[in-house]
Order: C-alpha cells, then sequence, then structure tokens
C-alpha cells in the first residue's frame, strides 16, 4: 500500500461519472471502498473520499471516511444531506 511509502491520506474515488458528463465509470464495490478504508486505518492513516454526488457521498460516509475531497455538486446542501458531516477538504 502507498501508505508504506509515506502517503497521508488514502483517497478513495466513489465517482459514478454523471455529474462530471461520463455516465458509466466503473465503480469501485461496496466492499472495496470498506477494505481501503479499514486498511487505511490500519495503518493509521486517514480515508477521504472523492465524492460529487448525495448518493456517493453516502456510500462514502456508511463506509467511514475520515473526510470529503469535494462538495456535493449534483444538488444543494443541507443539514442532513450527508448525516454524520466528515470535513471537506479540497484535494
Ligand atoms: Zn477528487
Amino acid at each position: 500500500m502507498i501508505v508504506g511509502r509515506g502517503a497521508d491520506y488514502v483517497k478513495i474515488l466513489i465517482e459514478e461519472g454523471t455529474v462530471l458528463d461520463a455516465p458509466g465509470l466503473p465503480q469501485l464495490s461496496t466492499d472495496v471502498i470498506l477494505a481501503a478504508v479499514a486498511a487505511a486505518h490500519s495503518h493509521g492513516k486517514a480515508a477521504v473520499a472523492h465524492a460529487l454526488t448525495i448518493a456517493d457521498t453516502s456510500r462514502a460516509i456508511k463506509a467511514g471516511v475520515d473526510g470529503l475531497t469535494h462538495l456535493l455538486i449534483d444538488r444543494p446542501h443541507t443539514p442532513t444531506s450527508s448525516g454524520r458531516s466528515p470535513h471537506p477538504a479540497p484535494s
């Protein structure tokens, strides 16, 4: 894993492509996302997610990511749009 070479965090791409005008991109399964989060945490690293839609953001949060690297762009934000609120940070 890249964290063994000094990475500070693991970024997980959860992106189906519609909002980027490229629908149908291959997606990670929930099991792979969960494994990536667990692997990051097992190395003492944060797991962050690229997720641009409410659906993908919800998947990321349910998987236990520590942060989001983008804000939603498929609909306006609401106080409950993402439930628990990981810190969004640009990447
Ligand atoms: Zn990204």
